[in-house]
């Protein structure tokens, strides 16, 4: 039997519409409204979902009802930007291109925010080029308490970093200065330190004592590890002893703080540096600040517990901007050891 009024399977490419300008895009764009719009857009949404989700013109759901032919084809043209072409400001929102954005250290361009970094970007932005070497990589965490869900949650944090924890320590070398460095990491369960934090910050201090060499922790951490309790309230006690070993031998320890830096570990071996730096903007304090304002029924003052804050009210050393960094804890340690 004849199929007549069915549909074609396979419709011509061709009908009508103007489909080498935008078919084939695969492409999406939040919120886009395409109603109402010509042929030439049916059916493609402009791509300008970036990386990060861009913003066009500050506005999400861009909306293209009514625009004329010339806005038409210039939200079209949007689709020809490659997914990582642009990067979004976490903070201002600004659209940077993703070149300058990497080449500033990911640092905006607009606003001078300085984007969290993964605790190995950071070490390699911080020693000279191939040179640092992780000690105690197979250290691993335990769930003393068989907290719930606290094995799922430290597994996909782990395949999302690809770090055992949230701490890297290892020794390195800084203008060919050998030095022991660690960093933490924010995106591994917010950097929180539990056993293996605690353990590898303290075996970072009592290598560096041993080898009689400075050493550098550079902090990203919301505090300790609820999900280890007691077990990583201990730490803080531990590394801020190993510091003072360290200290008392004549090293030197220098902290950086990044955004953010709080609670425990703030409490702790993060706030005993013989000099204290901090990037730009960072959080840094110990609770929160709408804690403080509940429990203690006062309004604080505008930023809080930003680094420029802590620096006003001597808490900080130096404010450092990322691209300095390397230089001024090369030039400290000279200063200190030479
Ligand atoms: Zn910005």
């Amino acid at each position: 039997m004849a199929k007549a009024g069915l549909p074609p399977n396979n419709p011509p490419k061709n009908s009508g519409k103007a489909e080498g300008l935008v078919q084939g895009s695969g492409s999406n764009l939040n919120g886009l409204n395409t109603n109402g719009l010509s042929a030439m857009s049916n059916g493609n949404a402009a791509n300008v979902n970036g990386r990060n989700g861009v913003e066009i013109n500050g506005a999400h759901g861009l909306n293209t009802n009514g625009l004329d032919a010339t806005d038409r084809a210039s939200a079209l043209r949007l689709e020809n930007i490659p997914d990582d072409l642009m990067t979004k400001c976490d903070n201002c929102g600004a659209l940077l291109v993703t070149k300058d954005w990497l080449r500033d250290l990911k640092v905006c361009a607009r606003c001078n925010y300085h984007t969290r970094l993964p605790a190995r970007e950071r070490l390699a932005l911080l020693t000279d080029d191939q040179s640092f070497e992780e000690w105690d990589a197979s250290l691993l965490p335990r769930d003393p308490l068989q907290f719930p869900g606290y094995e799922a949650k430290r597994t996909a944090a782990q395949l999302k970093t690809h770090l055992k924890d949230s701490c890297l320590i290892g020794g390195a070398r800084l203008d060919n200065r050998v030095l022991g460095i660690g960093a933490s990491d924010f995106g591994f369960m917010g950097g929180s330190m539990g056993s293996v934090f605690g353990e590898k910050v303290t075996r970072l201090l009592e290598h560096a004592l041993e080898e009689r060499m400075p050493a550098v922790m550079v902090i990203s951490t919301g505090g300790a590890r609820m999900q280890e309790g007691l077990m990583s309230l201990m730490q803080m006690a531990k590394t801020s002893a190993a510091v003072a070993r360290l200290q008392n031998a004549g090293l030197p320890y220098l902290v950086v703080l990044t955004d953010p830096s709080t609670a425990g570990v703030q409490a702790s071996f993060a706030s005993l540096g013989d000099v204290t730096i901090a990037e730009p903007g960072a959080l840094i304090g110990f609770t929160g600040a709408r804690v403080i304002e509940q429990n203690l029924k006062i309004k604080l003052p505008k930023g809080f517990q930003s680094a420029e804050f802590q620096m006003e009210h001597g808490q900080l050393d130096m404010i450092v901007p990322r691209a300095k960094l390397k230089e001024t804890i090369a030039q400290l340690l000279s200063l200190l050891l030479d």
